[in-house]
């Protein structure tokens, strides 16, 4: 099972070209769980942390079934956001570059509806969609389900706290009760197995094993600080590991607006992210995030959902999330394809019980470390 290679499966030449390019050398642990299923149209469940390749798992069984001839949506991809809807599209856009005359068409909340409407009137054959602006589409008959093979739900776990199921559920019933339908999550639990049994026809389910939930290439540490010296603290670590790509989470919009000031006045490059600003604005922030135009990303949760922003060096919990799921997603960001990233978390006071509930739940080890005095920086 380990030494599957690419070739192993049934892809297409078209395909296995457009993995070499991107330089994929081998299937990631995921990718080799359930390509083999997938590729012959079952239903999976498929369980695997942030970063690990879930987006090729179901990009690949998608583009296989793809008949370029007829010009209508064979395949829908739901995501959580905006910015993992543009993500995932990309991503299907790199692996059928050798595909002649497909067309893949991002459509999601923020954007001219009028332009998606005539993008799907042009026709295209894989919509890669938020639960919301589908909906939209559906009401407005701007969209025809009745050609769909494919549906996957991506970030299943996230999708369904944000509060979209009963979205999904009507999503679901509109398309062709014979597709397969493809369900991709970082965590798995009732809520999804309940909605799997609804919708899925026998999945089977394939789990990357649970000790492998945070990347082993990640190092995660913590420092004991308080609220006033979380600042301090932060740009110290910056310049002691000399960090040019960081993403920090805080719990709040405000604290993102607060913290993304105070690291400007401090010289810093740094914009904050979240679900406040227009979708404009958060494009242009993750663009320039992407093309290392800034060293620091401060973000809430919601904005920062399923980002895939390679090289990010470290992820800083500037506030200890809420939710220990959420501990995982964000420090998902890091270590990223093969790379080692660092996390860190800051812990205020009395959170160290929440620190102790999240290693519990992650099953690693969180090392703690002193603050850097201002002599370990030169
Ligand atoms: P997930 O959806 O599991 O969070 P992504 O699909 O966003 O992860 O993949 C994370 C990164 O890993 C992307 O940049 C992607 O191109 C890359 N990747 C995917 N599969 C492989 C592979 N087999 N080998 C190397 N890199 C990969
Ligand atoms: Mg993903």
């Amino acid at each position: 099972m380990n030494d599957l290679s690419f070739e192993d499966f049934e892809i297409s030449n078209p395909i296995i070209k457009a993995i070499k390019d991107l330089g994929f050398e081998e299937p990631s642990p995921i990718q080799k769980l359930t390509l083999s299923e997938s590729l012959k149209g079952k239903d999976i469940i498929g369980q695997a942390q942030t970063g690990t390749g879930k987006t090729a798992a179901f990009a690949i069984p998608i583009l296989e079934k793809i008949f370029i001839k007829d010009k209508s949506p064979q395949a829908i991809v739901i995501c959580p956001t905006r910015e993992l809807c543009i993500q995932v599209a990309e991503e299907i856009g790199k692996l059928s570059t050798h595909m002649k005359k497909l067309y893949i068409l991002p459509i999601y909340g923020g954007q001219s509806i009028g332009r998606q409407i005539r993008a799907l009137k042009k026709g295209v054959h894989i919509i890669i969609a938020t639960p919301g602006r589908l909906m939209d589409h559906m009401e407005r008959k701007t969209i025809n389900l009745s050609g769909i093979e494919t549906v996957v739900l991506d970030e299943a776990d996230e999708m369904l706290d944000m509060g979209f199921r009963d979205d999904i559920e009507f999503i679901l019933k509109q398309t062709p009760k014979n597709r397969q339908t493809l369900l991709f999550s970082a965590t798995i639990n009732k809520t999804i197995t309940n909605l799997a049994k609804k919708y899925q026809n026998k999945p089977e389910i394939l789990k990357v094993p649970h000790h492998h939930l945070t990347a082993p290439k990640i190092e995660q540490i913590y420092y004991e600080t308080r609220e006033k010296m979380k600042l301090e603290t932060l740009t110290r670590l910056i310049d002691v590991y000399d960090l040019n790509l960081s993403l920090v989470f805080c719990n709040t919009k405000r604290r993102v607006d607060r913290l993304t000031r105070d690291l400007k006045a401090r010289g810093f490059s740094v914009e904050g992210i979240h679900g406040d600003m227009s979708q404009n604005q958060r494009d242009k922030v993750m663009n320039k995030f992407r093309k290392d135009k800034i060293e620091i990303l401060v973000a809430t949760d919601v904005a920062a959902r399923g980002i895939d922003v390679p090289n990010v060096e470290a992820v800083f919990n500037y506030d200890l999330p809420n939710d220990n799921e959420y501990y995982i997603h964000r420090i998902g960001r890091t270590g990223r394809a093969g790379k080692t990233g660092y996390a860190f978390t800051f812990v205020a006071g009395k959170e160290i019980y929440k620190l102790r509930d999240i290693r519990k739940f992650t099953k690693t080890n969180i090392k703690q470390e002193k603050i850097p005095s201002l002599k370990d920086i030169e």
